[in-house]
């Protein structure tokens, strides 16, 4: 409903701006309508532009704390629709750093194309002619994308009753305050507002823009850089620009009718005696029985997911204190959920290079979408990893390797139950559904890295049962997946 209330105070504000436009003859004025007539963005009610450059892994640096891991973004093409309001990104991305450095699904083999899409309440993935619904905070996410543009954001001002001080711009839509930094000629050059992350909470995100151009009145910048919690999340070049295009995004009868998202839920199956696969929400953990308590390995994606996990942990074991959380690298999907097992007083087991990382993360504002932990503080506890450790109890072993010299991640742990002659591991290789084990999605450094890590320590590897993929496979998977072994 609040959507639909803006949209029409937006119309009215439109009419009221088209008013004074004509009043100043030549698209001057004050405040933030004297902004919108330099903008040209009175009379635009869509817009598309392309161009290309760099895009980045927010959350996949190769150690927490460095620069986000950069892709080649051949195509980014943005259509908006500020009415509807609708917005498309469309982007085409491929490998950027050789050797492969960080995550965000690196090595990828060839071009990547992802379409992105919002129409009001509606959300969308395109892939050809499908549409696959994305529910949850897809929408919104978006739509702040769309009042972050350069004249979305004049737009969203005008409609939410936006005040100009000095040369900031100050509104508040979508549930988050935005601030636009506007120029001495009246040009939208800075847009920031907040998002939140399960891993780091609250979290700047900054839209700059320079290098305007005039297109027929419309003033649009031809360079784009974007930073999320600092670091640059694209840097794009904008090579075509078309006020008023002709763009339609109407929203696909699958995504209109889509059921809303299921809650989250956890399926185990069998490794061993006391040892359990288990899958939440298409991603994979451990649990294993340790005769006086139970051991998780990996709380990944969040807190939903972590809490539909401890269900089925305590399904499994009933009345058994779970002690610890293995936890294989910092990226902010394995380390997603991580924060839900502090809460409850499990020790996290990490490499000893995350700790510093997480204790200042955690310690940070959660205005946005709190979490347990921010609504009942407790301390975390760690036991940490350098080279090599191994647990023990209730007659099994995990062995926690750290994996030196490898491409994706410069913190990361390798867990190894040797009785059965199972590993898991963060990222890397992940089983592909069907008989074939190579994935075309990806090249095989970081698979090589994987055998590379079990070879040196002389692992007797018989199942693969990671994190990501369609569950447990042979380890001679992996090694044919990585073209060491014939298919
Ligand atoms: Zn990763």
């Amino acid at each position: 409903m609040r959507i639909r209330a803006s949209f029409a105070g937006l119309a009215v504000m439109l009419a009221v701006v088209g008013c004074s436009q004509q009043e100043t003859a030549g698209g001057g004025g004050s405040g933030i309508e004297g902004v919108a007539n330099a903008m040209g963005a009175t009379n635009l009610n869509t817009i598309e532009y392309a161009g290309s450059g760099s895009v980045f892994g927010f959350g996949q640096a190769y150690l927490p704390g460095e620069a986000w891991p950069r892709f080649d973004q051949e195509v980014y093409r943005v259509q908006a629709n500020y009415q509807a309001p609708a917005f498309r990104l469309d982007q085409t991305r491929s490998q950027g750093m050789h050797p492969p450095h960080g995550g965000a699904a690196q090595p990828i083999a060839g071009d990547q194309r992802t379409v992105a899409v919002v129409n009001g309440e509606s959300a969308w993935a395109e892939n050809g002619d499908m549409a696959t619904p994305n529910p949850g905070g897809a929408a919104g996410d978006r739509r702040r994308m769309l009042w972050a543009t350069p004249h979305g954001v004049i737009k969203a001002a005008l409609a939410n009753n936006g005040t100009l001080e000095g040369n900031t711009i100050t509104f508040t839509a979508e549930g988050r305050e935005f601030k636009a930094t506007v120029s001495g000629d009246n040009l939208v050059e800075k847009v920031a507002y907040l998002n939140t992350n399960e891993v780091i909470g609250d979290y700047p995100v900054e839209v700059t823009y320079s290098d305007y151009m005039d297109y027929n009145g419309v003033k649009f910048p031809t360079h784009i850089v974007q930073t999320d919690d600092g670091h640059p999340t694209f840097d794009i070049r904008i090579t075509s620009m078309q006020p008023n295009a002709a763009v339609t995004m109407d929203v696909p009868a699958n995504v209109t009718n889509a059921a809303p998202p299921a809650p989250m839920t956890a399926k185990s199956e069998v490794l061993g005696p006391g040892f359990w696969y288990i899958n939440a929400g298409g991603t994979w953990s451990w649990a294993l029985d340790f005769g006086d308590h139970a051991v998780v390995v990996e709380a990944i994606t969040s807190e939903a997911r972590s809490l539909a996990v401890l269900e089925e942990v305590r399904r499994l074991m009933p009345n058994k204190p779970i002690r610890y959380l293995l936890n294989t690298h910092a990226h902010y999907d394995h380390a997603g959920g991580l924060r839900t097992f502090v809460q409850q007083g499990i020790t996290i087991v990490t490499h000893e290079m995350n700790v510093p990382f997480y204790k200042e993360v955690w310690a940070r504002p959660r205005t946005i979408a709190p979490d347990s932990l921010s609504k009942e503080p407790k301390e975390a506890v760690f036991e940490t990893v350098s080279d090599k450790k191994v647990m023990t109890g209730g007659g099994k072993t995990l062995e926690l390797y750290y994996m030196k010299n490898t491409g994706h991640n410069g913190a990361n742990l390798l867990i190894y139950a040797p009785q059965q002659g199972v590993v898991f591991w963060g990222d890397g290789y992940n089983p592909p559904p069907g008989d074939d084990p190579i994935d075309p999605a990806r090249t095989p450094e970081y698979g090589i890295d994987l055998i590379r890590v079990i070879n040196e320590n002389n692992l007797n590897v018989r199942t693969i049962a990671p994190a990501h993929g369609a569950g447990s496979r042979p380890y001679d998977n992996l090694r044919k997946a990585a073209g060491l072994m014939a298919p």
